[in-house]
């Protein structure tokens, strides 16, 4: 990596040191979504528009949310046109319906995409800007108009949306994924309600959690790691270790739900501020090249990324293993480390998730290390910068 990336990733870390973001209040266990929106009312909100997805409000799970707004009195309007990695187009239909609704709050439910395009909607809007012109990584350094208040039920346990000063947009015409980053995206308050995760399918469970727990590794590994986010990441490793095999057997297991939900915002709090990693980086690329899902493609790439990075973070990859119950008597930090990445593979294996990504192809190289390093170089505190040649090799592992 260059000088100035190098450069740019120390100045991120020194201000860090005299940066706090802030965080939602936070409601947990089974109902706590209908609690938000009695909330949601008592801070005198009248209009407020629901923003989610075709499928989660054909399936009924945005009704019950609707109908608690509207008991307390509030009018509320769905947008329901959220798509997976939504594009530009999407945030800009939800501008328009925000204003013509006149909303005075808004409620995000579902995944991660719900939650990022909800952001993004409400920044556009107070900004009055196309969100390309809010993304960036840098941008947050200068002064935007905060959005009408945020409230957010994730309805998986997996991206950290929820707590995060990220969203992620897709830009069409480039088929890239473009950040928007701004502390003011950070929800009011949010409800991890496991009722809502219930239902979720193994396959979802699966990539969802991988990308909580590649959230929790990757911040752990990061130069840009202070002890605040070492906390949150080993505890939130920890948990996922131990409960996403649980809820993926039995999603029904409402208590490994509710501990899942509080993991992944965990991990979204500890990569909010330490950031991610190649993990991100390359599969942000898949995603954008292949609609590779987000989850699916960071679990399928966590292990090769953490194969090559570990001789420059086996001390700390060696710490998670021992967090998650994998030390052994005697063994040295690489085996730790080594223990570690094995687990992440099983884990893997045994929800079906693949070591490879069947629509890779060879051509696409170049595409995946030119954005997969301008995205990352200069941003992320990886353990230890590739080159183009080992990054192509790193690729060359992942080749159906
Ligand atoms: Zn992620």
């Amino acid at each position: 990596m260059s000088l100035a990336g190098r450069a740019r990733v120390a100045v991120n870390r020194l201000a860090l040191k005299f940066l706090q973001f802030p965080r939602p209040f936070i409601l947990t266990g089974a109902g706590s979504s209908l609690a938000l929106c009695r909330e949601i009312a008592n801070t005198g909100a009248r209009r407020v528009m629901v923003i989610t997805d075709r499928p989660l409000f054909d399936l009924g799970l945005v009704a019950p949310a609707c109908k608690a707004l509207a008991d307390a009195g509030v009018a509320v309007e769905v947008f329901h046109d959220v798509v997976p990695d939504p594009a530009y187009e999407v945030v800009l239909g939800g501008v328009e319906r925000l204003k013509r609704f006149r909303a005075d709050a808004v409620l995000a439910v579902g995944g991660g995409s719900s939650i990022d395009c909800a952001k993004a909607i409400l920044h556009c809007h107070a900004n009055d800007a196309h969100p390309a012109r809010l993304t960036g990584v840098w941008l947050y350094a200068l002064p935007r108009r905060r959005g009408l208040p945020l409230y957010a039920v994730p309805t998986t346990a997996g991206t950290g949306s929820e707590v995060t000063i990220v969203s992620v947009v897709s830009d069409v015409q480039s088929r890239t994924k473009r950040p928007i980053i701004d502390p003011k995206l950070v929800p009011a308050m949010v409800a991890l309600d496991p009722e809502l995760m219930a239902g979720l399918p193994p396959h979802i469970t699966a990539a969802t959690g991988m990308d909580a727990l590649t959230h929790a590794v990757e911040a752990y590994v990061s130069s840009l790691a202070d002890e605040q986010t070492d906390v949150l990441a080993r505890a939130a490793t920890a948990t996922i270790l131990s409960q996403l095999p649980v809820a993926y057997a039995n999603g029904r297991d409402l208590a490994a739900r509710e501990r899942m939900a509080i993991a992944s915002s965990m991990a979204g709090l500890a990569f909010t501020r330490a950031g991610v990693g190649y993990v991100h980086a390359i599969a942000h690329q898949l995603g954008a090249l292949y609609h590779l899902p987000h989850g699916l493609a960071n679990a399928i790439v966590m292990p090769h990324v953490l194969d090559v990075s570990k001789g420059h973070c086996a001390v700390r990859l060696a710490d998670l293993a021992r967090t998650a119950g994998l030390a052994r008597e005697g063994a040295t930090d690489a085996a730790l480390a080594d223990a570690f990445i094995a687990r992440i593979r099983a884990m893997n294996e045994a929800m079906g998730i693949p070591s490879r990504v069947k629509e890779l192809r060879r051509e696409d190289f170049g595409t995946i290390v030119r954005n997969a390093f301008a995205e990352a170089h200069g941003t992320y505190g990886v353990p230890r910068y590739l080159g183009k040649a080992e990054a192509r090799a790193l690729l060359e592992g992942m080749l159906p």
